[in-house]
């Protein structure tokens, strides 16, 4: 049996383990990252990356790459409501209702003022393999497919595992000081004793992806989402179908279409028959139809009871599982890596103390927390829009009909059925103009020095975000020069470092600066930016600076009397022992 020495090991090579793999490379944290697949996933699954998301990808140089293939802003910006995609009967292929959607239309100006980042949509079978890329370019060699973690233990100074070779059946002995448990919760938590708690499991969803030429039906070029009430109360009278690109809009070739079950009731998956359903919902008989994959799921709304067991931290799906609605499993997943890397690099570097690793579950949790139940909320508002149409759950095939011919007639009825429809249809914000929800990341405890200053207050819808530089925020965004190239998220760069972004002068607080970045063995750039957006949104008079954390998260703020603190500023939020703040 062989064995191996690395700082990291990260178990699971999905969308949370390649963005792990990615950051600790920029950090110089050597890593060895295993995944039981031969390669990465088949399914599309999560498609949309929000703002938040790509603000990261930028950081560590990716978001170019991902924005080459992913669908354009005016390609996801419209999302709709239909009765069918085709058909030629009076009900058939009549929009229910539109809405701007993820940064287009009349959301695109918060959208592009907030962040430096526009969202865009890829499908995962699309994301993984570019990650996959990028990790290996960087990490040559460490990246093990076909490789299942098979069992592990730990102790005061590390954790050792047992991996496989799926192939070769060679065992390997992996000794790691830290291990990230990047595996979908299926293997790491549930070792360890650790339990999801929360709500879920009522319905099945059957997802299929499928290649066919819908440019002359789908409702719109600008359109991502479609979703389907059907009037004919058939056995799926409700699904959803995505666009899934390579090429994007009326061009795309392929899509996944979403549909409901009860638990328990299983769907013929066999090519003919997927064949045949996708006909009948798209009411398009002769459509020339290639299957590539049917997949189920049970929508959970979890949370893990711990996220950190001794030197094991639990990240992406292994520590939350969301419904799809708001697209935040796969984006959280992201940001949990993004938020643990730095950290890791820190106490694995030397420059932080150990206790910095206990920041990760109060941080991310407390997102957790606000995201999970929120997906799930707007996962199940889908059944109020469906109520505003006048539809109730068990209604027999023959008053949905009718009700749908009351809904379209032209007569003041119908126009009062329309009326309401759009009125509750456009609670539907909650999933596709959720800004806040996506960027307004805030952490109420963590590895920052508190100012006291309490948060903005919430939009109870998740739309309005409001940018702040309160010490736990995400930093807000501004264009640092004219041409817009150079945001407030760029200064802090891809390696570990911090920024301060200090008001007209500098001078005190680079001096400040330097001794803290000297004692402490971190960089600190020191960026003074006066005017523009930045002096809106700063927070503090001209003389004060905001210090910003390796992960473009707020680490605390000062008027002009606090040079003299920074060092001892920096020691706390990095859980240096010796502090005197
Ligand atoms: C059908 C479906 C549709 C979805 N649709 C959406 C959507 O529209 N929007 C959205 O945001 N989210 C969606 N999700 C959720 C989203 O895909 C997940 O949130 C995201 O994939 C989480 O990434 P992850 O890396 O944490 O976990 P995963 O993608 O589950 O990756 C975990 C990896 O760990 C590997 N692994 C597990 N145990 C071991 C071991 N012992 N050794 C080695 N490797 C191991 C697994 O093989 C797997 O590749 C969907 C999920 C499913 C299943």
């Amino acid at each position: 049996m062989s064995e191996v020495s690395v700082p990291v090991l990260v178990v699971g090579g999905g969308g949370c383990g390649l963005a792990a793999s990615i950051f600790l490379s920029d950090l110089g944290v050597g890593h060895l990252l295993v995944e039981r697949r031969a390669t990465t996933s088949a399914l599309p699954r999560a498609h949309y990356l929000n703002q938040r998301t790509m603000e990261v990808f930028r950081q560590h140089g990716l978001a170019e790459d991902v924005y080459a293939v992913s669908a354009p802003l005016e390609n996801i910006g419209e999302v709709v409501w239909r009765t069918s995609l085709a058909g030629d009967g009076p009900l058939d292929a009549r929009d229910l209702h539109r809405m701007d959607s993820f940064g287009g239309g009349s959301t695109a100006a918060p959208y592009a003022e907030d962040s430096p980042g526009p969202s865009t949509n890829l499908p995962q079978h699309r994301l993984e393999p570019l990650l996959l890329r990028h990790a290996t370019e960087r990490a040559p060699g460490s990246l093990r497919f076909n490789h299942v973690m098979e069992g592990f233990t730990q102790d005061d100074s590390g954790v050792t595992a047992l991996v496989t070779d799926r192939v070769t059946g060679e065992s390997t002995t992996v000794r790691a000081q830290y291990l990230v448990a990047a595996d979908g919760g299926r293997s790491v938590g549930t070792r360890l004793g650790v339990s999801m708690v929360g709500d879920g499991g009522a319905f099945n969803v059957i997802s299929v992806h499928f290649s066919a030429d819908l440019s002359a039906h789908w409702p719109g070029d600008k359109v991502l989402i479609t979703n389907f009430v059907s009037p004919d109360g058939g056995r799926i009278s409700r699904y959803g179908m995505v666009a899934m690109g390579p090429d994007w809009g009326l061009a795309s070739q392929e899509w996944a279409l979403h549909f409901h079950l009860p638990v328990g009731v299983t769907p013929e998956t066999d090519d003919a028959s997927v064949t045949a359903t996708v006909r009948e919902l798209l009411k398009l008989p002769d459509l020339d139809v290639t299957v590539h994959k049917v997949s189920q799921y049970i929508p959970e709304a979890v949370i893990a009871d711990t996220f950190r067991v001794g030197r094991v931290f639990l990240a992406g799906d292994a520590a939350h599982r969301h419904p799809p609605a708001t697209g935040l499993g796969l984006n959280s997943a992201v940001q949990d890596a993004h938020n643990l890397a730095w950290k890791l690099a820190a106490v694995v570097g030397g420059h932080a103390g150990e206790g910095l690793l206990d920041t990760y579950e109060p941080e991310r949790r407390a997102v957790a927390e606000r995201n999970v139940p929120w997906a799930m909320y707007a996962f199940r508002n889908h059944a109020v829009a469906h109520a505003g149409l006048g539809l109730f759950p068990g209604q027999p095939p023959e008053a949905t009909k009718a009700n749908f011919e009351a809904l379209f007639s032209e007569t003041p009825m119908g126009e009062t059925r329309r009326v309401r429809a759009a009125e509750v249809f456009r609670t539907q914000r909650v999933e596709y103009q959720a800004h806040d929800i996506e960027i307004g990341i805030a952490y109420p405890e963590g590895a920052f020095v508190p100012d006291g200053t309490p948060p903005p207050p919430l939009d109870p819808m998740g739309a309005e975000h409001h940018p702040v530089t309160i010490p736990g925020h995400r930093l807000p965004h501004a264009w640092l020069d004219p041409g817009e190239q150079v945001s407030s998220h760029d200064l802090v760069g891809a390696h570990g470092g911090f920024a301060l972004i200090t008001g007209t002068s500098d001078g005190a607080w680079a001096v400040a600066a330097k001794q803290a970045a000297d004692a402490l063995g971190v960089p600190i750039a020191v960026a003074p930016v006066a005017t523009g957006r930045w002096a809106r949104v700063r927070g503090v008079d001209d003389g004060g600076a905001v210090l910003v954390r390796p992960d473009n998260h707020v680490a605390w703020r000062s008027g002009a009397d606090g040079p003299d603190r920074l060092t001892d500023v920096l020691r706390r939020v990095l859980a240096h022992q010796s502090t005197g703040s």
